[in-house]
């Protein structure tokens, strides 16, 4: 679960991490109203979003004076940043910078551990800077149990090149972030950028964290975070509807049976699309699990089919305890429930328990927009060709 920049700001601030005053609001006038309550004279005006690079999208701007605030406010609120409309934005006092670093403590999957990550050059696109300059950001792997310690945080500041006369007050901002990870069972904290200002005071100006929902039966705390999960509208509608679905950026739409199909559904289409003019990619992640009753059937096309993004459908399906011919008999009558609902072309893939019956049920039912493919590879192909030919 990723939370929003204040609610890590209000996070960092209860581990006694340095950061701004903020206040949030979701009108002109509360901003105005925030402003106010923040007494400040030059504000900062944040969108909360799940995405970074939001100061190169128009989502992060300086205001002074009531007027200033409720218009700026006003362009940021409603704006597209990378697909996320803003609904709240968050106010504090505009920060005097002198220099921008960069740190983060992470869960790396590939070393099997935590690291630590930190450039003095922050405030930049954190991974610009690691394909251009890799030399400028420093990885250190952290024990488990213990951590950042003050020796650990000492050899990091050393290591990424801070002056030294910032290095106690780094060093510290260090410790009690990996409290924050440690304690709040994280699998990201990040600070892009950390921050010294003019008169030399080490502050987080903006904090992206990650939680490990697996913890959440001993985080009573995260039930505030309920309303915010950042869940897309389909995300919430195939929720309701017990459907696995998450939703990505592409144009592909696939439906799979088993999580672990569906995943690696996903990286051949997108191997498929990255040979095709605009390089069409996955639009999501669905797997309707064993079963394949025309209802689910129905429902998981119907949430696919409404996504503006979507092209083309791939249905690709190994017929276990659940037969093909389920299968296909589930997809034709999903179809039927659907009428003109169903509008884009589905590429169907069937293979295993019964899969020349559920063939025979596809070319009998002869459905116009149904293409039959006998591989993964090939459906894949068509699917993504059909996604590039339909934009
Ligand atoms: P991101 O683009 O989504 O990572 O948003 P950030 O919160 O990191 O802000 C982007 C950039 O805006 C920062 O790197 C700063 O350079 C700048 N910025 C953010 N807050 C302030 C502020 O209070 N004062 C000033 N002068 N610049 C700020
Ligand atoms: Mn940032």
């Amino acid at each position: 679960m990723d939370l929003l920049e204040y609610q890590a700001r209000d996070l960092f601030e209860q581990f006694g991490v340095p950061v701004l005053p903020g206040r949030i609001a979701t009108t002109p006038e509360e901003a105005v109203d925030a402003y106010a309550a923040l007494g400040t004279d030059l504000a900062v005006i944040k969108a909360q979003v799940r995405t970074g690079g939001r100061g190169k999208a128009g989502g992060v701007k300086l205001a002074r004076g009531a007027d200033a605030v409720r218009a700026t406010a006003g362009e940021i609120l409603g704006l597209d940043i990378k697909g996320h409309i803003v609904e709240t934005v968050m106010l504090s006092p505009g920060a005097d910078i002198a220099d921008e670093f960069y740190f983060s403590i992470l869960l790396d999957r590939a070393a099997g551990g935590f690291i630590a990550m930190c450039s003095i050059e922050g405030g930049m696109d954190i991974e610009t800077l690691a394909v251009e300059r890799p030399e400028a950001l420093i990885k250190v792997d952290l024990d488990p149990i213990d951590g950042i310690t003050g020796a650990v945080a000492a050899d990091i500041v050393t290591k990424a090149g801070f002056p030294a006369d910032a290095h106690a007050a780094v060093g510290e901002v260090l410790t009690q972030l990996w409290r924050v990870f440690k304690e709040s069972d994280a699998t990201l904290v990040e600070v892009n950028p950390l921050v010294r200002t003019g008169d030399g005071r080490i502050i987080a100006l903006d904090g992206k964290v990650t939680l490990d929902t697996n913890a959440d039966y001993r985080h009573e705390e995260w039930d505030s975070y309920a309303n915010t999960t950042g869940d897309t509208e389909l995300e919430r509608q195939a929720r309701e509807l017990d459907l696995n679905y998450v939703k990505l950026d592409g144009s592909v739409g696939v439906i799979g049976n088993g999580a672990g199909l569906v995943m690696s559904t996903l990286d051949v289409v997108a191997a498929a699309g990255a040979e095709l003019p605009g390089s069409p990619r996955p639009a999501n992640f669905l797997d309707i699990g064993g079963g394949a009753s025309a209802a689910v059937m129905a429902n998981g096309l119907r949430i696919i089919m409404s996504d503006p993004q979507v092209r083309s459908v791939f249905v690709n399906v190994f017929g276990g305890i659940t037969a093909c011919s389920d299968v296909a008999n589930g997809i034709v009558n999903a179809l039927e429930i659907l009428g003109d609902e169903a509008r884009l072309p589905i590429v169907v893939r069937l293979d295993g328990n019964s899969v020349e019956v559920g063939k025979a049920i596809l070319a009998e039912a002869a459905h116009p927009l149904i293409t039959v493919k006998n591989t993964m590879d090939e459906a894949a192909r068509t699917a993504a060709r059909l996604a590039a030919e339909g934009n």
